[in-house]
């Protein structure tokens, strides 16, 4: 397979600025948003880092925080939607000294007892990976009330930016998302790898560039082919999104050849090929789709 990295289009930094003055002074579109109340938490996705990838609902939080304590994967720009907020950093990177869960937790209930508007925003979804689960049950086993605002997930709107289609009738019926490591920071040993490899057409991993090396071996150990394609997608929907085409057997090398760094996807399944059909980026940028047809069905797409 032609292994491929690319980078992504996006507006100048001029336009953006046009563009972020504009969302700022526009009035959200009517309709009856809810009110954050003094001592409420709202814990919201942020989308996996475009601003425009933010909802409505994360955006009429934003407008009401008093305070918003925010991830490291939370874009800097949608801080400047809460100008009249505090902006508190609690990011947790891997391998970097962080915030520890239970004192963001605590945190957040102090906040909230003070009387404040609290808006807790994560990188994609509160609940996918993300301690989301955990921090509002701390939250309402101290009496705290919250709002889940869902939010973009990476795993799914990172993809989709890549042009990877996370279903696809000829490919899949079933997608597995995993994380690539557990609480203690190894391979989750938990994971019944063969029955991923062989239940699931596709398999979306988050957080596995540090363990891709016994990842790719599992995955072939249970059967999949050296063949498998296999795409990494980093920074995905940023301005420094990279994608990276790959197979199973050659992720590794390629990884480090291309000098591919966290956060990234992976995702590991035929829908990968997909990309050489929708690559809107690099569509956008004026390149011809490499294949119209890369599942080499020979009749149009939606013939069945
Ligand atoms: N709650 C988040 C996931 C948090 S776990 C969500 O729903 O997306 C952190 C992992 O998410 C990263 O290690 C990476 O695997 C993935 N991730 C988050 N943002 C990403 C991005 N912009 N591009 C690629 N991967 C991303």
């Amino acid at each position: 397979m032609r292994k491929c990295v690319s980078f992504a289009i996006f507006p100048s930094a001029a336009q953006r600025c046009n563009i972020a003055r504009m969302t700022t002074q526009a009035p959200l579109p009517d309709h009856n948003w809810p009110v954050m109340e003094p001592g409420w938490v709202w814990l919201c996705g942020a989308g996996p880092g475009d601003p425009g990838l933010l909802t409505l609902h994360a955006l009429n939080a934003l407008r009401q925080a008093d305070v918003v304590i925010y991830d490291a994967l939370v874009q800097q720009d949608i801080l400047q939607w809460a100008p009249q907020a505090d902006h508190v950093y609690a990011g947790k990177r891997g391998g970097k000294p962080s915030a520890k869960q239970r004192d963001i937790s605590l945190r957040l209930v102090d906040l909230a007892r003070e009387g404040k508007r609290v808006l807790r925003l994560k990188g994609g979804d509160p609940f996918v990976f993300g301690r989301g689960g955990e921090e509002a049950q701390t939250l309402v086993q101290h009496g705290i009330q919250v709002r889940i605002i869902p939010g973009i997930s990476a795993g799914i709107g990172g993809l989709a930016y890549a042009g990877i289609p996370v279903t696809h009738r000829d490919v899949n019926q079933s997608v597995t998302f995993v994380t690539g490591h557990d609480q203690s920071g190894n391979t989750p040993g938990s994971l019944d790898w063969a029955s991923i490899s062989k239940g699931s057409q596709v398999i979306v991993i988050y957080m596995g560039m540090k363990h891709i090396a016994q990842i790719a071996a599992k995955l072939m150990e249970a059967g999949r082919s050296i063949h498998e394609p296999v795409a990494v997608v980093s920074t995905a929907t940023t301005d420094e999104q990279r994608a990276l085409e790959t197979t199973l057997g050659s992720i590794v090398e390629d990884i480090d050849a291309a000098g591919m760094e966290p956060p990234a996807i992976i995702c590991v399944g035929k829908s990968v090929l997909m990309r050489q059909a929708l690559d809107w980026q690099a569509q956008a940028a004026g390149e011809a789709p490499r294949n119209l047809d890369p599942l080499d069905r020979g009749r149009p797409a939606e013939s069945a």
